[in-house]
């Protein structure tokens, strides 16, 4: 049995502390917010191992220049004279190609796929009751080219072994009986699912409290002590913390965090917003408007419309403009929806942490003998959160691992 301390208390932070737990550990998990809001909760709650492709990919920098002009784009990146921007910007270009996608696809996968099943095997626990549901995940699309990139992105997840079928405007409004649809066409990807995010943190948080796990919100780790490659404690605006094992789990703060350390993690926040719509929209079907990359999930009691990357530095400040496009983009799919004023104003933001090449980093660091950092999952981040939380702790327990976590190595060279 380890002592092992968690800093960062988000969907990956919390999965850690479920399977250490679960394997005897004994676990504290250090935040510095309230833990009810960013990332982890404003997230579309989508489980879903359709997404393949990392975000470095081939055509992703062009596409970024041209939208970066554009204030109602749905990604963009601040141009920074900032050293740590400009050497992740150098890494992400880098990685932009065939080769890399290629290559990380068949590990996107197979974290994912197994994610899906440790959600499926956490909601027949006693004591969680979240909101999940396997109806597959809609690309929708309005123009031929997109459909033609979707069904392209449609037959590389077959080859990988996912269900995926491309439907008829016909079809796709068949689905979705209550709500019009203003498409061309589009793609089901039978093997995902989706979720109410805080639904499934507020069960978790709970067992975790149960379990003896002690959980420390409002608390914000400010300083590391280590020595001869081995942290000894860290110091948090209230207390010391000592353990055997430490886990960096700190979401886009996590490269500050591991700065204290002498480790360099290439890292920058990619801020989305998310709308939640609580009026019957008709909407039934969870669906990703292609064109204009916004994510629309029917969850427990409402609907939420999420979109946006914005790679402009640790900010939640809500840009009322990128939420207005958000709102368009859901008329236009969905002509009888309008999202009005005051559903805009209680719009709420969240970072995702982004590594260079669009995968996490989940493992040991050279530099720290008893360090184990788990960040950097992009998009991807509650579709990863309960495998990368059992890898953790499989590292930490010395058990094997339930995959090969090369690719993910937190040294790995860009
Ligand atoms: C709009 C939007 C939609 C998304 N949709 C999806 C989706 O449908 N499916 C999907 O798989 N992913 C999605 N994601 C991505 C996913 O939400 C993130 O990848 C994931 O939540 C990251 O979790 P995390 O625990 O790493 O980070 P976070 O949730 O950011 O948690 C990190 C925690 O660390 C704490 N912390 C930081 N520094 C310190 C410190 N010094 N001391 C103590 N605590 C600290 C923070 O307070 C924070 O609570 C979406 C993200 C956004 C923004």
């Amino acid at each position: 049995m380890k002592n092992c301390i968690i800093i960062g208390g988000g969907i990956i932070g919390l999965c850690s502390a479920f399977y250490l737990q679960k394997e005897g550990h004994r676990v504290t998990v250090i935040d510095q917010s309230n833990m009810d809001g960013g990332a982890s909760y404003v997230n579309a709650g989508y489980i879903s191992p359709s997404h393949i492709i990392p975000l470095s990919a081939p055509g992703v920098v062009k596409k970024g220049i041209q939208w970066m002009f554009d204030p109602a784009s749905p990604f963009y990146v601040k141009p920074r004279a900032d050293k740590d921007f400009l050497k992740w910007a150098w890494a992400f270009n880098k990685s932009c190609n065939a080769a890399h996608v290629k290559k990380a696809i068949p590990v996107i996968r197979d974290i994912s796929v197994m994610s899906h099943e440790l959600y499926e095997e956490i909601q027949k626990e006693k004591g969680f009751d979240f909101h999940f549901e396997k109806k597959g995940l809609l690309m929708l699309c309005q123009t031929e080219k997109m459909l033609e990139e979707e069904m392209k992105l449609a037959a590389l997840a077959k080859e990988a072994g996912l269900e995926a079928l491309v439907m008829n405007q016909k079809e796709l409004q068949g689905l979705e009986p209550h709500v019009k649809l203003d498409v061309l066409g589009g793609t089901l990807y039978k093997c995902d699912s989706h979720t109410t995010p805080h639904e499934f943190m507020s069960n978790m948080k709970s067992h975790l409290l149960s379990k003896g796990v002690e959980i420390h919100s409002n608390e914000k780790v400010i300083d590391i002590e280590s020595k001869e490659m081995m942290i000894t404690g860290v110091r948090t605006d209230k207390k010391m913390y000592r353990g055997d094992e430490y886990i960096l789990s700190a979401g886009s703060w996590t490269a500050m965090v591991a700065r204290k350390m002498g480790i360099r993690l290439l890292l920058q926040a990619g801020k989305g917003y998310r709308i939640n719509v609580p009026r019957d929209t008709g909407i039934t079907y969870p669906a990703i408007l292609a064109e204009a990359k916004a994510a629309v999930t029917p969850m427990n009691g409402f609907t939420r419309f999420a979109g946006t990357m914005e790679i402009a530095g640790i900010s939640e400040v809500v840009n009322q403009v990128r939420i207005e496009a958000i709102a368009n983009a859901a008329s236009r799919y969905y002509p009888g929806v309008s999202i009005n004023e005051e559903e805009k104003k209680l719009a709420s933001s969240g970072l995702r942490p982004l590594s260079p090449d669009g995968l996490p980093y989940i493992g040991r660091s050279g530099k720290c003998k008893n360090l184990t950092i788990a960040t950097g999952h992009a998009m991807m981040g509650w579709s990863m959160a309960t495998g990368t939380g059992k890898l953790v702790s499989e590292i930490i327990s010395e058990s094997k691992l339930s995959m090969n976590t090369d690719a993910f190595h937190p040294d790995r060279k860009f």
